[in-house]
């Protein structure tokens, strides 16, 4: 995939959420610029990804998609990625081993630096600014400089996606991803939690599994490296159509950048501008659905998106809230069922779940994250359909975002919340919905 021309999408239908740029030469100097560079990831990664999430559309595997809500320039550090990391992969080693499932790994990572916002404007204290969506576009900080939608982000945008996925694999690769470093992940964490000790527990039985194997004289190099793929939302559609690329081998449409790409909730419009853009590419997709959605428009993006009905090639990822997810997710997966569409079905239990605590924090209880995915493995045990895996916002780091799980009360949100968007589980609750979760695909 050499060809650094920049796609031409042809695409003239309403792009929702795009920033209201102000500098429209700038925009076009700095996109131009982007389609020259190269994409940050390969068609045949893409592909590759996509045949597993064929495995996970056909009930074979198990997906685990996670990282922050939002990722920040300032968060590209060794110590911050390698924390999500590590994060996921103890995660997915707990789903593998407790539930002998095979588990696809993609971080919410790596290219998820902006943010669809439900107002444009946000106000505090009788001023009034542009809402801040995502470090590609604006600063967080509450002020006009800060605010101002700057084209130039999306080069820092592009530089820090691709530190990120340096990073990444470097460390999927370089051997610390190995089943026997399976124990040193949960070192830099605080280990005297519940979950911390269960995984301690996991992790000697997984040494002496692979001490056995080694004295029986069974070696894998698969057990020395990690597949890990990474995706973000594809919002920003000047970035995604300067990153797409022509893979020369097929001729095909690829984004650049990243694997996998999700339509949002806010973003899913079947005559917008977003799913016109990513029905061009060949990448693996999803689209969020949320209680709202219909099992026509569900339909309409398996007729749109996957024409040909290849597995893999699209996933739902569903976010409907606990309290409704049981009410609204059987007509859907039915109705797609019935008529033969082939998608992977993954469970979002964040995004339906928030409220504003009386401290004015935006947070989430763990109790309502685990009820939605019991209620999203409840529909489909019920249909005999699969459930395919979770998509979680969390973080290596201590934060105090999510109430409950371990100890995290409501009057402690202040004390860590750190997420520049929407609450993160931290480490420990991050384990302890893997452990919940590798339960409830046995029962
Ligand atoms: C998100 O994933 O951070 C997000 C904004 O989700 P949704 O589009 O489902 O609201
Ligand atoms: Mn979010």
């Amino acid at each position: 995939m050499t060809e650094s021309r920049r796609a031409d999408t042809g695409n003239s239908r309403p792009a929702a959420q795009q920033p209201a740029w102000p500098d429209p030469e700038l925009l076009g100097e700095v996109t131009a610029g982007l389609s020259r560079l190269p994409e940050l990831v390969f068609a045949e990664e893409c592909d590759r990804l996509r045949e597993r999430m064929g495995a996970v559309a056909r009930g074979e595997a198990f997906v685990l998609q996670g990282g922050d809500c939002a990722e920040t320039f300032a968060g590209v550090t060794a110590d911050a990625i390698n924390g999500k990391l590590r994060t996921l992969l103890q995660m997915a080693v707990v789903l593998t081993y407790g539930a002998s499932v095979p588990v696809v790994k993609i971080g919410r990572l790596a290219g998820q630096y902006a943010k669809p916002r439900s107002q444009p404007t946000e106000t505090r204290d009788g001023v009034t600014l542009p809402a801040y969506r995502g470090d590609a576009v604006n600063g967080l900080g509450f002020t006009p400089a800060e605010r101002r939608p700057d084209p130039r982000r999306l080069l820092r945008m592009y530089e820090s996606s691709a530190a990120t996925l340096n990073l990444v694999r470097a460390f999927s690769t370089g051997g610390y991803a190995g089943l026997h470093h399976a124990r040193d992940w949960n070192r830099a964490f605080v280990t005297d939690s519940p979950a911390g000790r269960r995984y301690e527990e996991l992790a000697d039985d997984i040494d002496r599994s692979l001490r056995f194997m080694e004295a029986c004289g069974v070696t894998s190099q698969q057990l020395h490296a990690v597949e890990f793929f990474v995706s973000h939302e594809g919002l920003l559609l000047d970035y995604e159509k300067a990153l797409t690329r022509t893979d020369p081998r097929t001729g095909y449409a690829y984004a650049g950048s990243g694997h996998m790409l999700w339509i949002g909730e806010r973003t899913r419009d079947l005559d917008g501008a977003h799913v016109a853009h990513f029905a061009r590419v060949r990448n693996p997709l999803a689209v969020k659905l949320g209680p709202g959605a219909t099992a026509d428009e569900a339909l309409g993006y398996a007729a749109g998106l996957n024409p040909r009905n290849e597995p893999g090639r699209l996933t739902f990822v569903v976010r409907m809230g606990a309290e409704r997810v049981r009410d609204r997710l059987p007509e859907l997966v039915e109705k797609v069922r019935a008529a033969g569409a082939v998608v992977a079905w993954v469970c979002d239990p964040m995004h339906g779940n928030t409220f504003v605590a009386p401290s004015g924090h935006k947070t989430r209880r763990f109790g309502d994250i685990m009820d939605e995915v019991q209620g999203f493995f409840q529909v489909h045990r019920a249909l005999g359909t699969h459930a395919g895996g979770l998509h979680v916002e969390l973080t290596g780091d201590d934060v105090t975002e999510c109430v409950g799980g371990d100890d995290v009360l409501v009057e402690d949100l202040h004390r860590r919340y750190e997420t520049a968007c929407d609450p993160r589980l931290n480490h420990r609750q991050s384990l302890e919905l893997a452990f919940r979760a590798a339960e409830m695909l046995l029962d």
